[in-house]
């Protein structure tokens, strides 16, 4: 039994392929190039018996066929097994990511685009689970918030029109919030600074002198390793606080650069502030707004 078996493999290999690398499909008869097979390992010549042609054919009808039951088992599966499935399709998904959005636009094309039922409807399913979506988009952009600011970023680059005409319209609709929502976020710590900035920025603007040279790395660094007080030349502490201040004052045609810039104590910028303020109070006409 044994060498009756061993022979015939053997001889099923030997007609198998040609010297010329052609081998017949044992199932449409048709004699194909050996890269016209799926690789087997079961097979001696390392090629499977069916052409890949027939293999393809024969696994979508047995897929139509046992659909359902193939869906049953799959989803059984994937409920006890859900982390790994997860993973399996995170893979699938990565390797075949261009592909897949390739599909997805062209199926978006065809059959989505224009219907407008099925926009009805994912509208509605949208609002109906609000909460979940919104949670889902939270969590998707803090695992992946760099290519999502970049994303961003580049989107409003592209299309700088529409997205200006956009926020207009949206701050037009909801002024209201959104003034309480920036007073309430300007009192934050991030807010202040923000603010502050902002504000030299436009002093800046206004008086036409020139604009931020620096980073605030760098402002950071200056603030970090001011030791002592320019002009009372007394040791910073956690007393005596750290204050940086212009040179020239911004609203006095001082340049919004880092060179204007320098540390001061605490009662230091007030006295050199009210001196400023009584020295020269800046004339209220030669302000001229951009
Ligand atoms: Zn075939
Ligand atoms: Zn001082």
């Amino acid at each position: 039994m044994n060498q009756i078996s061993k022979g015939r493999q053997s001889f099923s290999s030997e007609i198998a392929v040609s010297p010329n690398g052609q081998k017949m499909c044992s199932r449409c008869k048709m004699r194909k190039s050996i890269s016209e097979f799926y690789q087997s390992r079961n097979s001696k010549n390392g090629a499977s018996v069916w052409c890949k042609e027939c293999e393809v054919k024969y696994h979508r009808e047995y897929y139509q066929k046992n659909k359902e039951k193939l869906g049953k088992i799959k989803r059984k599966w994937r409920a006890r097994n859900r982390d790994r499935a997860i993973e399996y399709s995170r893979q699938y998904h990565q390797k075949h990511r261009i592909e897949q959005n390739i599909k997805r636009r062209e199926y978006y094309e065809k059959y989505e685009k224009n219907n407008e039922e099925l926009k009805k409807r994912l509208k509605q399913y949208r609002q109906e689970h609000k909460e979940k979506f919104r949670e889902k988009g939270k969590q998707y952009y803090w695992k992946h918030r760099k290519e999502c600011l970049e994303k961003t970023k580049r989107y409003y680059e592209g299309h700088r029109e529409k997205t200006s005409a956009r926020k207009a319209a949206y701050y037009q609709r909801h002024k209201v919030e959104y003034l309480e929502r920036k007073r309430r976020w300007e009192k934050t710590p991030s807010g202040k600074i923000y603010k502050k900035r902002s504000y030299e920025r436009r002093q800046a603007l206004l008086q036409q002198c020139k604009i931020r040279d620096f980073t605030s790395n760098q402002r950071r660094l200056l603030i970090a390793s001011a030791e002592f007080c320019t002009i009372c030349e007394k040791k910073f502490s956690w007393r005596r606080k750290k204050f940086v201040c212009y040179i020239i004052p911004l609203s006095h045609g001082g340049n919004y650069t880092f060179s204007n810039m320098r540390v001061l104590c605490e009662s230091c910028n007030w006295k050199n502030r009210e001196a400023l303020r009584r020295a020269t109070t800046p004339d209220p006409t030669s302000f001229q707004p951009a």
